[in-house]
């Protein structure tokens, strides 16, 4: 029989240590510590430290250190230990997106504040005291910072002013502190508080998920309903089973602005709100959050993409709503796809995971064709109301004016609307006034500096931005070029422009405009939400933000400013895009007791998916699509990976990318492209090549390019990126 190692004796593990330029280090655990496999745990490295996860040692590729070499880890860190299904979680992204085991561990860790001890945090708020004179500092942080209360540090930046001024202000009373419990538990939701009457449909399909729920097995449903048929309602009954059982659930949304609406839907049906998860929390929310999540006290939590490696203690269902937007697509970092990671999620986890969608990814439905998901579908609007009416006007026979971007009989359905005190939606996805601005006497036109893109003029707050990497300059009044005063023509329209049209024409009606410019917090997206509600307004000019989620029983007509924007790219799939995006905001028409009514302006009529979304014949634009992706071995009939090279100095990039194209290896199952200069062939400061691999379903294209790339050392400056499954093309 074998003993047990004694005490005394030191034990050798195996750590990911949070440095990507270093594998699986070795260390040895002091007779006074205990470890087990996903601990957290502070290493010595040099002469300094880090933070590392303990691993399975027979998982994990030795560095062969001999046994007498091994430093003594320095502590544990009182977080529970990330779960088996993470780790394994973790393992396949690092290998399926060719990432390093530690980025992708890092994620799993995503709040420092949590790891720390201390319970308790300080924050700071306005006291009250009269300031008496001021400076313009301390005015402007006295304006900013009312109703505020957070740490110094985030204060500082929602006042815009330096932590230095506002210790000033702590000194001089104006500021004071006040003692946050770190810890404070979460309200517990209550999954009867409100329980939905279900249609028999909608109940078939909540009663497949709960059994589901209750089963603890891994299966993916597609959950294909149209807008407005109940998907939420439905998925909430799963919610409210796994919370039954004690487990914990994750909900993911696509974007933050969407989050506002869900709060207050969830807290109708359950009591409370849920625990969100963003980029935008404060440090102190975060750790709140991370460590409730960790210790299985947070119930629900909804999140962006980044919620999906929390260390749930006992995760019991995995909602992807809206599963087919493109921005669960991480595009820098580890270039993970969020909804696929949810579905390897769930299958390590063995729970159930639910796509929902009104216009679900093709490959999502290819896995449910072949049987791999199972699809549960609601196939009518919620209380009777009709899917809109949808029509296309041709806008070479149907011309706005000079100068103007809505057609006529768009015009006149906005006018109508006004009339009768309903709501209307324009749609376009451009933000600013003009995507391109030029001279009009010497012909320069604006560009990015960093990037090969032209600058966007944002009217509203005077500027010239680029959209890629964030440079802005103040709108000149003169043209740089050649001095001519006054002479800047804005060329094309963004949902600003349409907005100042819509004015225009109808003087009387109250316009909201709604894009990431204007809906800037959670606070502005509520309060944007409510005027809608209330019928404030008559008339929202938005881009995508608008598409989804919201539900205004007024809005009776929407108007697709442009239609072809989208097609216009040439990627992989810009059709099916454009048609998601179309069918989404159709969506928002005609939800209430009114019909609705869509008008989609287009050049294109006859384009096969603007074709598919006149007839409302959703079924032959993806058996069309599907075909075409059959043909050209795209996803899901063949893979694609893109491996992009890039350096701040022109010639290196393309030598380092030229080197990498020839020696592409030669298979049978692989094609490769390339390389050549990208689309945004300059993004902030660096010059990319991209080089474009197509493989067979079947091939190992990971191994195939970890092979391939494996002997190559280039300079310093060079980055070469690999992006598995990509959905930027640029
Ligand atoms: P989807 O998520 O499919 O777009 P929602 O769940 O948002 O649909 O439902 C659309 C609207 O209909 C919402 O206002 C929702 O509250 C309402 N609704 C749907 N099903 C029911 C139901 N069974 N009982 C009451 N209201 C419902
Ligand atoms: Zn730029």
């Amino acid at each position: 029989m074998s003993q047990p190692p004694p005490r005394s004796q030191s034990r050798r593990i195996r750590c990911v240590v949070f440095n990507a330029a270093l594998g699986p280090l070795d260390y040895k655990v002091p007779a006074h510590l205990d470890v087990v496999p996903g601990q957290v745990v502070v290493c010595p490295l040099g002469p300094r430290q880090i933070l590392g996860v303990v691993w399975e040692e027979e998982r994990l590729p030795s560095a062969d250190v001999p046994e007498h070499k091994l430093r003594p880890i320095l502590g544990v860190v009182p977080v529970p230990p990330l779960g088996a299904p993470l780790r394994r979680l973790i393992e396949w992204c690092a290998d399926y997106y060719m990432a390093p085991l530690s980025a992708v561990a890092r994620m799993a860790l995503s709040s420092t504040a949590a790891l720390q001890g201390g319970s308790t945090v300080t924050e700071y708020r306005l006291s009250g005291r009269e300031p008496g004179r001021l400076t313009p500092q301390r005015a402007q942080a006295m304006d900013l910072l009312i109703d505020q209360q957070a740490t110094i540090r985030e204060l500082a930046e929602i006042a815009e002013v330096s932590d230095g001024v506002l210790r000033g202000m702590v000194n001089a009373g104006l500021l004071e502190p006040v003692t946050v419990d770190a810890d404070r538990p979460y309200p517990a939701a209550d999954p009867r508080h409100a329980v939905p009457e279900l249609t028999p449909t909608q109940a078939q399909v909540a009663g497949r998920l709960v059994e589901a729920v209750a089963a603890r097995r891994f299966v993916t449903f597609l959950l294909d309903g149209v807008t407005g048929s109940g998907k939420t309602e439905t998925y909430a009954e799963a919610i409210a089973a796994a919370l039954e059982q004690g487990r914990q659930v994750l909900v993911l949304l696509p974007e933050i602005a969407l989050t506002q609406s869900f709060l207050a839907r969830f807290e109708a049906r359950f009591g409370v709100e849920p625990v969100t998860w963003h980029s935008s929390l404060k440090s102190s929310e975060r750790r709140r959050a991370w460590r409730a999540v960790a210790q299985g006290r947070a119930q629900v939590v909804v999140g962006a993409r980044s919620a999906l490696f929390l260390p749930f203690a006992a995760l019991g269902l995995i909602v992807v709503d809206e599963a087919h937007e493109v921005s669960f697509k991480q595009d820098d970092g580890v270039r993970y796809n969020a909804r696929d990671v949810a579905v390897m999620r769930g299958h390590f986890e063995s729970i159930p995971v639910v796509l929902a969608s009104a216009t679900p990814a093709l490959e999502s439905l290819h896995m449910a064709a072949s049987g791999r998901y199972e699809r549960l579908v609601l196939p009518s609007r919620f209380g009777g109301a009709g899917l809109p009416d949808i029509r296309i006007l041709d806008l070479r026979e149907q011309a706005p004016e000079r100068g103007h971007w809505l057609a006529p009989p768009l015009v006149e359905g906005l006018r109508e609307r006004l009339a009768k005190g309903e709501q209307s939606l324009l749609f376009l996805n451009r933000r600013g006034y003009a995507p391109l601005t030029l001279c009009r006497t010497c012909g320069y036109r604006f560009q990015c500096p960093n990037c090969s893109a032209w600058l966007v003029e944002h009217r509203l707050s005077q500027r010239l931005a680029c959209h890629h990497c964030g440079h802005e300059v103040p709108t000149p009044r003169a043209c740089p070029e050649c001095g001519e005063p006054d002479c800047l023509v804005a060329c094309g329209p963004g949902v600003e422009r349409i907005a100042d049209e819509v004015a225009t024409i109808l003087p009387e009606a109250r316009v909201a405009l709604v894009t990431s410019d204007t809906l800037t917090s959670a606070a502005k997206a509520a309060e944007f939400v409510a005027q809608a509600e209330n019928k404030a307004i008559d008339v929202i000019v938005g881009t995508q933000l608008v598409t989804k989620g919201y539900h205004f029983p007024d809005l009776t007509l929407v108007g697709v400013v442009d239609a072809d924007m989208g097609l216009e790219g040439g990627d992989l799939r810009a059709a099916e895009r454009t048609y998601q995006q179309v069918a989404q905001v159709a969506g928002r028409a005609g939800r209430g007791e009114k019909p609705g009514e869509v008008l989609i302006q287009t050049r294109h009529p006859d384009a096969p998916v603007i074709a598919a979304l006149a007839s409302g014949d959703r079924d032959a634009f993806y058996a069309a699509e599907t075909e075409a992706r059959r043909e050209a071995h795209a996803p899901p009939f063949g893979r694609w990976a893109a491996i992009i090279v890039s350096s701040e100095d022109e010639a290196e990039a393309r030598d380092a990318a030229r080197a990498i194209g020839g020696t592409a290896p030669r298979l049978d199952d692989v094609m490769i492209l390339g390389p050549a200069p990208a689309p945004l062939s300059l993004l902030r400061g660096r010059y990319r090549y991209r080089l474009l691999v197509n493989a067979r379903r079947s091939s190992e294209v990971q191994k195939v390019i970890r092979q391939w790339l494996e002997p190559f050392r280039f300079p310093q400056g060079v980055r070469v990126a690999v992006d598995i499954d990509p959905y930027s093309f640029v």
